[in-house]
């Protein structure tokens, strides 16, 4: 009975902070102080725990039965029980990991070197901990939805998004890491072995899937992507309503390919009065996307004048195709002109795909470490700006954090007795 037993179980532990581990040694044997103390934290934390569906979640905590850790030395831990559902919580004091004998100590100084792209390997021989250790860590962190955290840390669903794909790959097949990012958080890292629209629909579908359950009127008014096929598409599939725009930087790395055959500087020039162009748009207070279609007419006959109609009819063709992704840029000014954002992420997670290698085989489990490290990306403070100094990027975007210690909000974020007070208890 074992296995499917284990399945519907749902995990309702609670990391509570003891501040230190003696507080939470002297409290073992005092009962009632030991409620209050959970009872206090939560309220400071301001979540909900996660009863059963019945349960309307006023009930009290009642302390219920205790077992020891043996793999940590015997360590006792408490379970708690809601007066009214009778769902049972477990009590982790912050100085244990659910089902590991890795310290969170040693945790946390593994986990910045391997999002620093250290190697899981050497992170592991640093630490005296498995590599295997670790890697696991992270795939259980990436159990836990993005949206669900951002939830609990009070993040609003993002209006205007950043879609693309991470090129990678699987020892010798190519993979496809379809990715969402709103500013300096990444909402989705998924995994795909098809670059089809149906699979990229599939993937970033489980954005779309969360962000209804979390506000079922959710909808995405503008999505910033890089024009290829299956990502516009899935695009459209998901969000009917959403303005799809193209990156006006794309834009102006593409130019050059368009003027085939032309020397180096004439290229460079046309690419160059290109730019300015976009900007003198994005400058624009009002009509902008007037001034846009006026321009890029001017631009295209300028090219027939001085390089030859062939080029001119090639570029005129490309903004005919192109251009009403860039009109959405400059329609929406909450619209990302740029994937910049995207391409930063994408690029700090490159270095953590190269480290993982020795995992990255057919039957690892991609997409919990791909989630994992991203949760990573979002809660560990690497901003090195004045404006951002030292702050994770879900503060950058406006989120709420339960403490000021990044570790200890994996730790309770990752909980899954919380759920956010907003939120009917549910399941
Ligand atoms: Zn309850």
């Amino acid at each position: 009975m074992g296995q499917s037993a284990k399945a519907i179980r749902q995990n309702r532990t609670i990391t509570v902070d003891f501040q230190d581990q003696s507080t939470y040694f002297q409290l073992l044997s005092d009962g009632k102080a030991f409620v209050e103390f959970v009872l206090a934290f939560l309220l400071a934390l301001g979540f909900q725990r996660s009863h059963k569906a019945t349960c309307g979640g006023g009930g009290c905590l009642t302390r219920h039965s205790h077992y020891a850790r043996v793999r940590l030395g015997g360590l006792s831990i408490w379970r708690m029980q809601c007066t009214s559902c009778k769902a049972v919580f477990t009590v982790l004091p912050h100085f244990v990991l659910r089902y590991r004998r890795m310290s969170p100590d040693v945790a946390r100084h593994a986990l910045i070197a391997t999002h620093g792209g250290l190697s899981l390997e050497w992170c592991a021989t640093i630490y005296n901990i498995s590599p295997m250790a670790l890697y696991h860590f992270i795939c259980a962190l990436g159990q836990h939805r993005l949206v669900t955290v951002f939830v609990k840390c009070r993040l609003a669903l993002p209006v205007s998004i950043l879609a693309d794909e991470k090129h990678s790959r699987c020892l010798t097949d190519r993979v496809y890491l379809p990715t969402i990012v709103s500013g300096r958080v990444i909402w989705h890292l998924g995994y795909s072995a098809s670059k089809s629209a149906a699979a990229f629909t599939e993937s970033y579908g489980e954005f779309q899937h969360m962000a209804s359950h979390t506000d079922p009127a959710y909808q995405v008014k503008g999505a910033l992507t890089d024009g290829f096929d299956s990502t516009a598409s899935s695009m459209r599939t998901l969000f009917p309503r959403a303005r799809l725009g193209n990156c006006l930087r794309h834009a102006l790395n593409k130019l050059p390919s368009k003027l085939i055959g032309l020397s180096a500087p004439i290229r460079q020039d046309l690419r160059s009065k290109f730019h300015a162009l976009l900007h003198r748009c994005r400058q624009r207070q009002s009509l902008r996307v007037v001034a846009l279609g006026q321009r890029l007419r001017h631009f295209a006959d300028h090219i027939t004048t001085t390089v030859g109609e062939a080029h001119g009819e090639r570029v005129r063709n490309w903004f005919r195709d192109k251009k009403a992704g860039w009109y959405a840029v400059l329609a929406d000014p909450r619209m990302p002109a740029s994937s910049t954002l995207l391409d930063q992420a994408h690029n700090a997670i490159d270095r953590k795909l190269f480290a993982m290698k020795g995992f990255h085989h057919p039957s690892g489990r991609q997409a919990a470490l791909l989630t994992g490290l991203a949760h990573l990306y979002n809660l560990i403070p690497y901003q090195r700006r004045a404006l951002h100094a030292g702050q994770c990027g879900v503060e950058v975007e406006g989120g709420v954090l339960p403490t000021p210690d990044w570790m200890l909000n994996l730790q309770i974020l990752s909980s899954g007795g919380y759920q956010c007070a907003a939120e009917t208890p549910h399941h």
